[in-house]
């Protein structure tokens, strides 16, 4: 297994819609092994293959011990509307109130290939919907009103002023948030 170096906000993958995944072979259930343990590493709870740079679609959610691989995964029913805080591993110390359905069905292959469905509410719901949304090349300031979008932005390129790189190596001590 391989710590993976994160890519940020400006890094143009992140705005690219990943390719379907055509089969979960070995080397993709080494690739989501490698997901789990950067994201761990990052202290998230969801992380996108293209936020590690592959545009492929696959994502994984962790939150406490519910983990789950999400290969091609679709959205098939949602209801409700809730809005709480997110933020990104890939836009560190950015943080916003975002928007979402409340409650989800989602459709996925897991890491064997196997077709699951899963209805997930409140923070797994939200958590879902943000990795689907990086498949897509969507971000969680897309979902935010154009003005609170360039405050954010804003504040997001000064802090990021005198490190211009877009990709972030993870350690295992990296302490970046959620
Ligand atoms: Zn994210």
């Amino acid at each position: 297994m391989a710590l993976l170096p994160i890519h940020l906000l400006g890094s143009p993958i992140l705005r690219e819609p990943s390719a379907p995944v055509a089969t979960v072979d070995d080397e993709m259930r080494a690739f989501i092994a490698d997901l789990f343990e950067t994201m761990d590493a990052a202290k998230g709870i969801g992380l996108a293959a293209n936020q590690v740079g592959v545009g492929r679609r696959v994502a994984v959610v962790g939150i406490e011990d519910d983990r789950f691989a999400m290969v091609n995964p679709r959205i098939v029913a949602s209801e409700g509307r809730e809005t709480a805080e997110e933020g990104c591993l890939s836009i560190p110390e950015i943080y916003a109130d975002v928007a979402r359905p409340a409650r989800i069905t989602l459709e996925a292959l897991d890491q064997e290939g196997q077709p699951y469905r899963l209805e997930a509410e409140g923070l797994k719901a939200r958590a879902i919907l943000h990795e689907i949304d990086h498949l897509d090349g969507v971000l969680f300031l897309d979902r935010l009103s154009p003005l609170k979008r360039k405050i954010l932005t804003n504040r997001w390129k000064k802090s990021r002023k005198d490190s211009p790189a877009t990709i972030l190596e993870v350690s295992p001590a990296s302490n970046a948030s959620s």
